[in-house]
This record gives C-alpha cells, structure tokens and sequence, in this order.
C-alpha cells in the first residue's frame, strides 16, 4: 500500500527501532513510548484495521498473539503483566491506518481507559 507509514516500515524504507520481524510479522520500538516497555506489532500486509479482518485472517493473528506473547517473555514482563490491544477509529483514537496491536508493559496499566 503506497503511502502507509507501517508499510515502509516493514519494507525498511522508514528507519525504526525493529525488535522482531519474520515473513509475516514486525515488532518495532513505538516513537512516543507510553509504557517502559511499548512495541508496535503489525503484519507485513497491509491491512487498514480490525474491521476488515475476515476468518481467513486467523493465522495471522495467531502469529501476532503469539509473536506478543513471546516479546513480552523477552521483556520479562510476562510475570508481572501486560497489555496487547488494538484501537479501531476515532473513539479510540486510532492513528494509523495498517493494523497494529500495542504491547504495553513495565508499570501498572490503569482500568477502564481514560
Ligand atoms: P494508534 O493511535 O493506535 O493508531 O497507534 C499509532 C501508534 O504509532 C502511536 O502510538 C504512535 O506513537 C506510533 N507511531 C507513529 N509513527 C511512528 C513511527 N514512525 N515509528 C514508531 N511508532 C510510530
Ligand atoms: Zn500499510
């Protein structure tokens, strides 16, 4: 997708700080961090967001939990806890517009969301 900043990222033409990547997915530093530890997880495929996900996405998204839940046992956060979530929209202030999932951890999340 021309003109989609997470697909040149993936592609390697836009400089990031890359923790993760393999032929499906890439794992990347977030540029405003809003955790000790906050990383992008996105599929290479361009995809807009969780709206246009259909059933024949299920592994893909399988490798994104999994890819998730690895970093996370890297990061040494999988004891004391994190988040993995995806914002679809304005309400929840979806920016970009490639799919990706946050992972956020290394100090106590607030709930609800503000
Ligand atoms: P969202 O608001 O859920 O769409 O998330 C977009 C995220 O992308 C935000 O947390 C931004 O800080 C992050 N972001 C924007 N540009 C870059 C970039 N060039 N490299 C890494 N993260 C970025
Ligand atoms: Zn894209």
């Amino acid at each position: 997708m021309e003109n989609c900043l997470f697909c040149k990222i993936a592609a390697g033409q836009i400089p990031s700080k890359i923790v993760y990547q393999d032929q499906d997915v890439v794992a990347f530093a977030d540029i405003n961090p809003q955790a000790p530890h906050h990383v992008l997880i996105i599929p290479r495929r361009h995809i807009d967001y969780m709206s246009d996900l259909t059933l024949e996405d299920g592994p893909i998204l399988a490798r994104l939990f999994t890819t998730a839940a690895q970093l996370a046992h890297e990061m040494g956060i999988d004891e004391s806890g994190y988040r993995f979530l995806t914002n679809v929209g304005p309400d929840a202030g979806q920016s970009v517009f490639h799919l990706h999932f946050h992972l956020l951890g290394g100090r106590r999340l607030g709930w609800p969301p503000g």
